[in-house]
Order: C-alpha cells, then sequence, then structure tokens
C-alpha cells in the first residue's frame, strides 16, 4: 500500500532578503583571522569568529561588535588596542584577560 503523504526534509532554498543575508554572512566569514572596520569607522580590529546560533560567524576579535554585518575589511594594521593586547596576551601563552601569576623562585633541595 502507497503512503499517504510523503515526507521531503529538504531545506528551501534562500531567496530575497534571505539568500542577501547568507551571502553577507559568508562574505564575512572570509575575514576571519583578517583586519577589518566596524562600519564607517576608523579604528582597525581583528576578525574573530564566534558561535551564533550554531552558525560560524565573524566577529571583532575585542568583541567591540559582535555584529558580522558591519565588518568592512581593512588592509591596514590593527589600530584596535583592545585587539593589539589581546594578541600579545595570546602570544605570551595567556588567554585575553587572564594576567600572568608570579611565581618566585624556589631553590631545589639537593639529596645528601
Ligand atoms: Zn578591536
Amino acid at each position: 500500500m502507497d503512503p499517504l503523504f510523503t515526507v521531503q526534509e529538504v531545506a528551501p532554498e534562500p531567496d530575497g532578503a534571505e539568500a542577501a543575508l547568507v551571502r553577507r554572512l559568508r562574505e564575512a566569514r572570509r575575514l576571519i583571522g583578517g583586519a577589518a572596520t566596524v562600519g564607517p569607522r576608523r579604528v582597525v580590529h581583528r576578525v574573530g569568529a564566534q558561535s551564533w546560533h550554531g552558525v560560524r560567524t565573524a566577529v571583532a576579535a575585542c568583541r567591540s561588535s559582535t555584529d558580522p554585518l558591519l565588518l568592512r575589511p581593512a588592509d591596514g594594521p590593527v589600530t584596535c588596542k583592545r585587539c593589539i593586547e589581546r594578541e600579545r596576551r595570546t602570544a605570551a601563552g595567556r588567554a585575553p584577560g587572564q594576567e600572568a601569576i608570579p611565581f618566585p623562585e624556589v631553590p631545589v633541595p639537593r639529596p645528601g
């Protein structure tokens, strides 16, 4: 006996405004690892990644803006002080916002 209904689990193709949004999110994702300004502002940020409702999107690494659609590619060096500090700390092996704890030199006891 044939089923009364068939189920198709096919996601509809985005169209119109939805397609434009998907295209712009994909374009912004290409900026990850590069540099960008937020809208018309001149400060250049490092572009990082974030998970937004399970979708990987671009974001200013310092989180000054979390809207990927505001990011504009920039050719110049990163000028955002928070992004620069974040990269410096990451290069030093510390997580952003994490302070180094000074450990005093402790003499190692020698046997004998
Ligand atoms: Zn920044």
